[in-house]
């Protein structure tokens, strides 16, 4: 238990080093962004176990995870509490943090609710569970991906809100990578898990952008 809130601890000291070294402020709500998501998955992962029963790619996806892990978590709090990446600072233009703000909001939104509905079905890997079931209502009855596009829109408002040529975009750059190389390798472990409730299901939902609904 102590353990899950060390996070917290090394949030609250990059938030006092960046106040320290008067790092822009809205760079620190990139922070904030990070601990609603750290919270979402702390407080929605929680429970009884529902043990992995199989694994896809294990090197790969660990690999691949641990780029993202530098690219949204150790570079943003470099970036904050660290002069080491000051070279890279730019100033914002005109309108970039309310932008950032707007689609961080939309971000932790996503990915909350991807997370109440995915449950214990959740991984962070390419894994499948011992009582795994196929999640189709809630936000998955709208895009097949929503946890992947609240990442996207997560990265995109760190390129916002850190104005920083290098820690801003890596995230987004170390995630598309995951993204582009896992997708088929997901969607091919669930057609092979779910069959032909798996191919209806991506027939009618789209990926990543949800489509208005039609009328008829
Ligand atoms: N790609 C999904 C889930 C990300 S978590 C999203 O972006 O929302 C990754 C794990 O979720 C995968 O390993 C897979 O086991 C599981 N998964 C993906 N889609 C699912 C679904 N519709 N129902 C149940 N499990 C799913």
């Amino acid at each position: 238990m102590i353990g899950k809130l060390v996070p917290y601890v090394i949030m609250i000291a990059t938030a006092v080093l960046a106040f320290w070294r008067d790092a822009p402020y809205a760079s620190l709500l990139f922070l904030l962004y990070m601990a609603a998501w750290y919270t979402t998955r702390l407080v929605l992962t929680q429970g009884e176990e529902n043990s992995v029963t199989e694994e896809r790619h294990r090197l790969r996806e660990r690999c691949l995870t641990t780029g993202v892990f530098i690219g949204m978590v150790v570079l943003p709090i470099l970036t904050l509490a660290t002069p080491l990446m000051d070279f890279a600072v730019y100033q914002p233009f005109f309108g970039q943090i309310p932008i950032g703000i707007c689609v961080g909001c939309l971000g932790v939104f996503v990915f909350w609710r991807s997370h109440a509905d995915l449950g214990k079905n959740w991984s962070a890997h390419l894994e499948l569970r011992k009582e795994h079931y196929l999640v189709t209502n809630g936000i998955y009855a709208r895009i097949r991906h929503p946890m992947y596009a609240a990442i996207f829109l997560i990265t995109i408002a760190q390129v916002f809100l850190l104005s920083n040529w290098i820690a801003g975009p890596l995230g987004l750059i170390t995630f598309t990578l995951l993204y582009l190389l896992r997708i088929e390798s997901e969607e091919k472990m669930m057609r092979s898990k779910f069959g032909e409730l798996w191919d209806s299901y991506a027939a009618e939902t789209p990926r990543l952008i949800p489509t208005i609904p039609s009328q008829d």
